[in-house]
């Protein structure tokens, strides 16, 4: 479909609805609770995007690095499924959304296991499931993975970001001890909780995560090398989780208005994919109260109906 509409013609609508929509920013707040977050410029805006057949459209600040956040939790939640296998990795944590913020502590007590491994609690529950050596091959391995997915040899962490959620990161030790208490997790807890504020603090730029979601979008093989780098059913449940919880306690709300599989992260990024077309990446980091770009939702709202993107 795409191939009909030609580049420069698909590169202006990008442009235009960055335009249309870059003023939302003012609405929005970064993410304070983690202090190294909040020195960034809340204007900056920027949206890539690749199709299935490796094509390259972007506009606005689309170079900018920010950190990955938890746009990282699908794609730790597909490296541990590779791991240790669907059954193991859903023994420990579930599939269903919950309607409470991101680091919510609530659900997770009187539970037998996380909601789902798009919350704080089930994703840091996927990142102790990650095989490795020692801690620094369980993160190179993190790394790598996220590196090939992004075809970006050059992702490397963000050494302020990771210090500063290690400072302030309470709630997510507080979430990790209580579930090796239920006994949901095992292990050292301080390196679990050290190996997901690094995962979080790798960074990213919008055609990164652009192309992340291309090979989810083209059911985890590659477009352009055309390797198969996820299990297709592996991807298929990941985007359908992305579908469900992705977009924190707004997923409904987005499934209505822009419906996509997508993950956000409180570092201003927007993961979308959509099946069969394309992987989109945007950026913009003051975000609404649930802690989505407010910006990145704004975009991906007109170009989905201008492009008629919904799955739905
Ligand atoms: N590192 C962040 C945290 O754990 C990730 C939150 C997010 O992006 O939703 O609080």
């Amino acid at each position: 479909m795409e191939d009909a509409r030609d580049k420069k013609e698909l590169n202006q609508i990008l442009k235009d609805t960055l335009k249309n929509n870059q003023d939302h920013y003012k609405k929005g707040e970064l993410a304070n609770y983690i202090p190294a977050l909040t020195k960034v410029d809340p204007k900056a805006v920027g949206i890539s995007m690749v199709d299935t057949k490796g094509k390259f459209y972007a506009t606005g600040e689309y170079k900018k690095r920010f950190t990955i956040q938890s746009v990282s939790k699908p794609l730790t939640l597909m490296l541990a499924i590779m791991d240790n296998g669907i059954d193991s990795v859903f023994d420990k944590v579930g599939v269903e959304p919950t309607g409470d913020p991101f680091n919510s502590i609530i659900k997770l007590t009187g539970f037998a296991k996380p909601y789902n491994p798009m919350i704080n609690a089930g994703a840091i529950a996927v990142t102790s499931m990650i095989k490795g050596n020692d801690k620094e091959d369980k993160f190179s391995r993190i790394i790598g993975f996220f590196r090939k997915l992004a075809k970006n040899d050059g992702l490397e962490l963000n050494q302020e970001v990771y210090f500063s959620e290690k400072e302030t990161g309470d709630r997510n030790r507080s979430l990790a001890y209580y579930m090796r208490d239920q006994e949901i997790i095992t292990g050292n807890i301080e390196e679990i909780v050290d190996l997901y504020f690094k995962q979080c603090s790798i960074e990213v730029n919008c055609t990164d995560i652009a192309n992340m979601a291309a090979v989810l979008a083209n059911q985890g093989v590659d477009p352009v090398t055309k390797e198969r780098i996820i299990p297709r059913k592996i991807a298929r449940i990941v985007r359908t989780l992305m579908t469900t919880c992705g977009m924190y306690d707004k997923s409904g709300n987005f499934a209505i208005e822009v419906g996509l599989a997508a993950k956000s992260g409180v570092g201003g990024g927007i993961m979308a994919e959509v099946p069969e077309r394309f992987g989109i990446g945007v950026y913009g980091p003051a975000l609404d109260d649930k802690g989505n770009s407010i910006v990145g939702m704004k975009v991906l709202k007109e170009l989905s109906q201008k492009l008629n993107l919904s799955i739905f």
